[in-house]
């Protein structure tokens, strides 16, 4: 059973689920691609100052990122993190719209009991989680400074309370030959679509000798003009990915060495560029996990909890559980035949299944909130985990 001040929440999440269902409709009727989710800020920004929240617009240099805070003495910080883009084509695929309304409406609904539990209730507006990692440069500006722990759920096709995120660097490679005419004199050119297929041959090579938890695979972006010129350039694009930092290092260095031996072979001159920034590994809070786990079964959901480290793929939200306590557990909208990026998820942000899931993060958030910032316990439990990086 909950008691009268979570129960109160909860009433608070269903008083105000007219709003967020318009929100998680508006921003699905109006997908916007990373950095230019101009119209979802602006609709979240206008509601959370039509509740009182102080507004930071613009944060981090970034247009569509913001802040919107409220505060009732002195307490703990609770940041709730709203994601907004959507993938091209796809609209919004990955439910970014569920997110960010299941994170207005936990803040929204902590926010109206801070009177009598003194607090912070932090809203961060973050743009561009599938492409740019919109959260680095919130990061890097230490707007998780002041922050105690933070949260957001992921709509899914499981209901999971810890998934690990693999660590990503992007590596872009281009070859430098010489063109020349492919039949006539093939001996005088030198060739940098063969620098490509090499590089990905060396990378095939390494991949019997990589661990399970790391991933490299990559494209090619370029590969020559026509068929009658030897290419004298072509590039490809690569991610690596490792569960720690220091492994993707190590597998960084050694996909250098793949280019390197590529260009030795075939006589080009290459060039590597990055244009990202890392993503990080997702430190998992367990303590943060286990609260939010209680909480949610305490709400008559069931957890499906699957292995915690496969099937990873690499968020933003690791590059802020590196700063602060985090958590990101996914609720479940859909059948298991369909997951995120998938059209038909699309189809299932917009539906009732994803806007139930929606309020359901919303009540589950916002009791967690409200546990950190009244049970002071619990938070020193969270921050020392944190602190030594140990499991409980
Ligand atoms: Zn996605
Ligand atoms: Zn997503």
């Amino acid at each position: 059973m909950l008691d009268p001040l979570k129960q109160a929440l909860i009433e608070e999440v269903d008083r105000l689920s007219p709003e967020l269902l318009q929100i998680s409709r508006f921003l699905h009727a109006n997908p916007e691609l990373a950095f230019e989710e101009y119209q979802a800020a602006e609709f979240l920004t206008r509601t959370l100052e039509e509740h009182g929240f102080s507004l930071e617009r613009g944060v981090a240099g970034l247009p569509t990122a913001f802040t919107a805070a409220y505060a009732s003495g002195e307490g703990p910080t609770i940041a709730f993190l709203a994601e907004y883009d959507a993938l091209p084509g796809i609209g919004h695929a990955c439910g970014h719209n569920l997110i960010a309304s299941a994170s207005v409406g936990a803040a929204l609904a902590l926010k109206s009991r801070l009177a009598q539990i003194p607090g912070r209730v932090l809203l961060v507006g973050c743009p561009a989680e599938e492409k740019g990692g919109g959260k680095i440069p919130l990061v890097e500006a230490g707007l998780f400074q002041w922050v105690d722990a933070a949260m957001l759920v992921h709509p899914s096709n499981r209901t999971e309370i810890v998934k690990k995120a693999l660590g990503m660097r992007d590596v872009q490679v281009e070859f430098f030959g010489k063109a020349a005419h492919a039949a006539a004199v093939p001996y005088l050119g030198i060739n940098a679509l063969d620098a490509v297929i090499l590089t990905f041959n060396n990378i095939n090579a390494l991949r019997q000798q990589l661990r399970s938890d790391t991933r490299v695979h990559g494209i090619i972006t370029h590969g020559g003009k026509a068929p009658n010129i030897i290419p004298d350039h072509a590039a490809a694009l690569f991610y690596v990915r490792a569960l720690d930092m220091g492994h993707l290092e190590e597998l960084y260095q050694k996909v250098l060495g793949c280019f390197e031996a590529a260009a030795s072979a075939t006589g080009t001159r290459y060039q590597v560029k990055r244009a990202g920034h890392d993503y990080h590994p997702h430190k998992i809070n367990y303590s943060l996990a286990q609260l939010f786990r209680q909480n949610l079964e305490a709400l008559g959901a069931e957890v499906d909890q699957g292995p915690e480290d496969v099937d990873l793929g690499s968020t933003d939200v690791g590059n802020v559980s590196q700063v602060v306590p985090t958590l990101q557990p996914t609720i479940t909208i859909c059948g298991p035949k369909v997951s995120c990026h998938m059209s038909e998820f699309a189809v299932a942000s917009g539906s009732s299944a994803g806007e139930e899931g929606m309020l359901l993060a919303a009540r589950a958030m916002a009791i967690t909130g409200l546990d950190l910032l009244r049970d002071r316990d619990a938070l020193d439990r969270v921050k020392a985990e944190f602190a030594g990086g140990r499991r409980p």
